[in-house]
């Protein structure tokens, strides 16, 4: 046997069996119409022209044993075993209707076309088992799609984003906050904020360099210290500088009910260190900086509100501040980034020195998410008033806070008045429900009966605004 036919024919049959899956997939119910068109059109289109080169290969190797493996064949093999192709099957086999988080996602699509105007978005929700949350461009990358399959497959425009979830969070509007986060990497990718940032990342790592071969934390023999601040850019302050802007994007749109949301995810994702005392852990890594500067940085944001927050938010942010400034432990695995020539060690002093130049940084990225969110997307203290009443007016009278003076309220506001309800509402919203259970049972069903409320507002605002347009 010849280990090419071998090797092929297994590799045919293997793309043959995706092929029958997305066929499969194709009678699954989508939320979206172009998402649908994407399984039967373009993605079995896909597979089926890889399928077909190899297809031709495995032909000519037949006949002649000693025939030459074609390039666009090797390209076949090397973007196949990448995985990429199984990667989006299996998010598009998890994202029908069923599992798709609706009120908050038209929202999420709606400010992304507003953001990035021109793009088409459209965003697979995938159901996770983990409480995490993540976002990833999954039909972006058209340049293998370029080299290998055909040109109407290439000029596709949708960019499909896929978004991750908890599968219990499904309905859970107030948790779902975060997803403006994810929202801000996929402006970010689509604008390329980050990329504008990395020239000053070099300049202001740069000096410290010298500092850190001191330190013997650089393992670099005869390499530039040009050379390692461009590890140090592309393996960590890249990576933080793109958990910034997500963050200022965030809370840029939805004020303090991203800052809330924020702060009780750090808590739950990082965990807390029981025993004698509760702490947040404070995890360093390569991947984010830890959480507590992050809060640091969304609490200085949000004090730019003009005129300022209600008083009780105020103190309710300082409060959560403090927490994080005061009951953390900081955690790391040390750890080494970088290769044979050039390496990294991550220890705590290099962490800090890594932590003062991304904070030297920050004013930029405020500065260039600023610039990239139009000027009606941006949150408002006046837009901070209106929750407030809406909460009065409304979320504790049981009432869904979708319209005010008979217009459609912003889902931005109604996501505010949601948290601030939340923090500040939940006894009277408590006392006007029937039948309650006592004590935190009763503080449960009150969280879910609001969260109801809010999931009804944002898909009847929806349907409001659409109907005034048409
Ligand atoms: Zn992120």
């Amino acid at each position: 046997m010849h280990i090419k036919t071998w090797y092929l024919e297994a590799l045919a049959k293997e793309i043959h069996n995706a092929k029958h899956r997305v066929e499969s997939l194709a009678h699954q119910v989508y939320p979206s119409d172009t998402l649908s068109e994407f399984v039967r059109g373009e993605l079995s289109k896909l597979i089926h022209e890889l399928w077909l080169i190899v297809r031709d290969q495995l032909r000519e190797s037949n006949a002649r044993a000693d025939a030459p493996l074609s390039p666009k064949c090797a390209e076949v093999i090397s973007f196949w075993t990448s995985g990429y192709i199984q990667s989006v099957i299996a998010s598009v086999s998890e994202a029908d209707i069923h599992s798709h988080p609706l009120e908050m996602m038209l929202y999420i699509r709606e400010l992304a076309r507003q953001v990035v105007p021109g793009e088409s978005i459209e965003v697979v929700t995938v159901p996770k088992e983990t409480l995490n949350y993540s976002f990833r461009p999954i039909w972006q990358s058209r340049r293998p799609v370029l080299r290998i399959g055909s040109q109407a497959i290439a000029e596709q425009a949708v960019k499909y984003v896929e978004l991750t979830y908890p599968k219990g969070e499904k309905d859970n509007i107030l948790r779902s906050t975060v997803f403006a986060h994810e929202l801000g990497h996929y402006v970010d990718h689509a604008l390329g904020l980050t990329k504008r940032l990395l020239p000053r990342a070099y300049a202001a790592i740069l000096p410290h360099i010298p500092q850190l071969r001191r330190a013997d934390v650089v393992r670099a023999p005869g390499v530039s210290d040009i050379v390692v601040a461009q590890l140090i850019v592309s393996g960590i302050l890249t990576s933080w500088l793109q958990e910034a802007v997500a963050d200022t994007f965030a809370v840029r749109v939805l004020g303090p009910a991203f800052y809330f949301c924020y702060a009780e995810l750090a808590g739950l994702i990082g965990g807390t260190q029981a025993g004698a005392r509760i702490e947040i852990l404070d995890v360093r890594a390569a991947s984010h900086p830890r959480s507590s500067l992050r809060i640091q940085h969304l609490w200085h944001l949000l004090r730019e509100l003009e005129d300022g927050l209600p008083v009780e938010v105020r103190q309710a942010t300082d409060e959560i501040l403090k927490m994080f400034e005061t009951r953390v432990r900081v955690m790391h695995g040390a750890t080494t980034i970088g290769n044979r020539s050039v390496a990294l060690v991550l220890i705590p002093s290099v962490y800090e020195v890594l932590e003062r130049v991304w904070q030297s940084l920050l004013p930029q990225v405020t500065e260039i998410v600023d610039a990239a969110i139009p000027e009606g997307n941006v949150f408002k203290s006046a837009d901070y008033k209106l929750a407030r009443l809406l909460v009065k007016e409304r979320l504790e009278w049981l009432i869904p806070p979708n319209e005010h003076e008979g217009q459609p309220v912003k889902p931005s506001v109604i996501i505010n008045a949601g948290w601030y309800a939340r923090q500040f509402s939940l006894e009277t919203i408590k006392n006007r429900m029937k039948s309650l259970p006592d004590g935190l049972e009763g503080n449960h069903n009150a969280v879910d009966m609001l969260n109801g409320l809010l999931k009804y507002a944002l898909y009847a605002t929806y349907v409001h605004e659409r109907w005034l347009s048409a």
